[in-house]
C-alpha cells in the first residue's frame, strides 16, 4: 500500500464485495453507462483488432451533454444488457484488459463518494442486490466508522453544495437527524414526522436570520423526544389511507409514464396493483379499504417485526445524500424527497404484501427495494419532476407529509 487517506463509511462497507457472476442482477442492465474522457481515449489507443472493432460498434460519443465524466456511452443491447458482458455475466473489458481500463462509472459502482468537510465519505447505492442485503439486513442498525484507503483508489467524488444552508451547524443538525432516525422508542412514521417538524423550525430560523438559535432548537426537541411529549401529539394525527394511496399512486404513475427500462420493477409494480386490485372501475374508497386491509393484515406484521430494514434504508439514504444538506434547495425540500422515497416504497410494498398475503417475506421486500432504488434513485429527471409537482399543488406542507407518512 502506498500513501493512505482516511475515509468515513458505514461499517457495512467493510463487508461488501461484488459477487460477480453469482449476482442475480448486473450493475449495468437497463442503465445508461457513461464513459469518462480519459478512459475513452485509452480505448481509442487499443491495438487489438477485435477489441477495436467491439469498441467502435458498442460505444458512441455523448454529443448532447458531453462532460469530462460522461464523454461517451455504451450502447446497450435490446434487452438492456451491456454488450461487453461475457457468457458468465462478467465484464469482458475487465477480464481482457484489467480493471484500469474500466470507466469511472464501472470502476466505482455501487460506491458513492462525497467530499464532506475535507473527508471522503463512501457508502453504497442499494440498486446493487449485494449492497442491499448487507446494508439492510443488519438488525443492530447502521453505524459509522473511519477507515483508511490507498490514495490511488478511484472515486467519483461529488462535491456538496452548501449554499443557503447553515453550514456552521452542519454537524449538529446532521448528528441530531441521525439520532432521531435511530430512536427505536418511536415508530418509524413518528421519527419521520418529528424530523419534519424539526426541519420546518430550522428553515424558519434560517429565513429569519436566526440560525444562532439552531442549537437551542436541538436542545428543545431532544427534551420533547426524551420526555415522550411528542408521542401524545403524534397519536392525534389521523390516518388517511385512501388519500395517501391516491397521492402516491399518482406519483408512482408519473415514473411509469416517463418510462421504466427494468423488467423486475415492472413485475413488482404489477404485483402491487394486483395486491390491492387496482381498477379504474372501483371507487377510490373501495380500493382504499383494500389498501388498508393489506397494510394491517400483511404489511404491518412483517415490517413491524423487521422495522430495522426500512430504518437502515433511511439511514443509508441520509448518509449517502449528506442529508439534510443534499442537492435540494432547502433543508425542508431535502426532507420532502426523503419522505417521497419512503412513502412510495411503502405504498408499493403494501400492495405487494396484499398480493403475497401470508407468503410476504423479507426476501420479497429486499428484491423490491433493490429494483425500486435502481429505477427511482438514479432518475434525477423524475425526482425533480415530483418535487415540482408537489410544489405546484401546495403539497409541500407538514400536513401533506403526515398523510404520506402515517400508517
Ligand atoms: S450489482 Fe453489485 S454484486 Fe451485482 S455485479 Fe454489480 S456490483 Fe457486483
Amino acid at each position: 500500500m502506498g500513501k493512505i487517506r482516511k475515509i468515513f463509511v458505514p461499517s457495512y462497507m467493510e463487508k461488501f464485495k461484488c459477487i460477480g457472476s453469482s449476482c442475480e442482477d448486473t450493475c449495468c442492465a437497463g442503465w445508461r453507462i457513461t464513459i469518462d474522457r480519459k478512459t475513452h481515449k485509452k480505448y481509442e489507443k487499443i491495438n487489438d483488432i477485435n477489441l477495436k472493432r467491439e469498441f467502435k460498434r458498442n460505444i458512441s460519443r455523448n454529443r448532447s451533454n458531453s462532460s469530462e465524466l460522461s464523454y461517451s456511452k455504451i450502447k446497450l443491447s435490446k434487452d438492456g444488457m451491456c454488450p461487453f458482458l461475457d457468457e458468465t455475466k462478467l465484464c469482458g473489458i475487465q477480464s481482457k484488459l484489467g480493471s484500469s481500463y474500466l470507466s469511472n462509472t464501472c470502476a466505482t459502482y455501487p460506491r458513492i463518494s462525497n467530499l464532506v468537510d475535507g473527508t471522503i465519505e463512501k457508502s453504497l447505492t442499494l440498486s446493487c442486490p449485494e449492497a442491499a442485503r448487507i446494508a439492510l439486513l443488519n438488525e443492530e442498525g447502521i453505524s459509522f466508522k473511519e477507515l483508511e484507503e490507498d490514495y490511488e483508489t478511484r472515486n467519483v467524488i461529488n462535491n456538496i453544495d452548501f449554499e443557503g444552508k447553515p453550514i456552521k451547524y452542519f454537524w449538529e443538525i446532521r448528528t441530531f437527524s441521525m439520532q432521531i432516525m435511530k430512536s427505536r422508542d418511536y415508530e418509524l412514521w413518528e421519527r419521520l414526522i418529528i424530523l419534519g417538524l424539526f426541519y420546518k423550525k430550522i428553515d424558519e430560523l434560517i429565513e429569519n436570520n436566526d440560525s444562532n438559535k439552531i442549537v437551542e432548537a436541538i436542545d428543545l426537541y431532544t427534551e420533547l423526544i426524551i420526555n415522550g411529549d411528542f408521542k401524545k401529539t403524534l397519536a392525534r394525527i389521523p390516518s388517511k389511507n385512501t388519500i395517501q394511496m391516491e397521492l402516491l399512486k399518482e406519483l408512482a404513475d408519473e415514473k411509469i409514464f416517463l418510462g421504466v427500462n427494468n423488467e423486475k420493477y415492472w413485475q413488482h409494480f404489477s404485483t402491487f396493483l394486483h395486491g390491492i386490485n387496482y381498477t379504474n372501475d372501483d371507487r377510490k374508497e373501495v380500493i382504499g379499504e383494500r389498501y388498508k386491509n393489506a397494510l394491517e393484515e400483511y404489511y404491518n406484521p412483517l415490517l413491524k417485526k423487521y422495522s430495522y430494514v426500512l430504518e437502515n434504508y433511511l439511514v443509508n439514504y441520509m448518509f449517502r445524500t449528506v442529508f439534510p444538506f443534499g442537492r435540494y434547495k432547502t433543508i425542508f425540500e431535502n426532507y420532502i424527497m426523503l419522505v417521497v422515497h419512503y412513502s412510495l416504497m411503502k405504498m408499493q410494498l403494501i400492495g405487494i404484501a396484499g398480493y403475497y398475503e401470508e407468503n410476504f417475506n423479507l426476501d420479497i421486500v429486499l428484491k423490491f427495494i433493490q429494483s425500486f432504488d435502481k429505477v427511482i434513485e438514479h432518475d434525477n429527471k423524475y425526482l425533480n419532476y415530483v418535487l415540482e409537482l408537489l410544489n405546484k399543488n401546495n403539497y409541500t406542507t407538514m400536513g401533506y407529509m403526515s398523510i404520506l407518512i402515517k400508517d
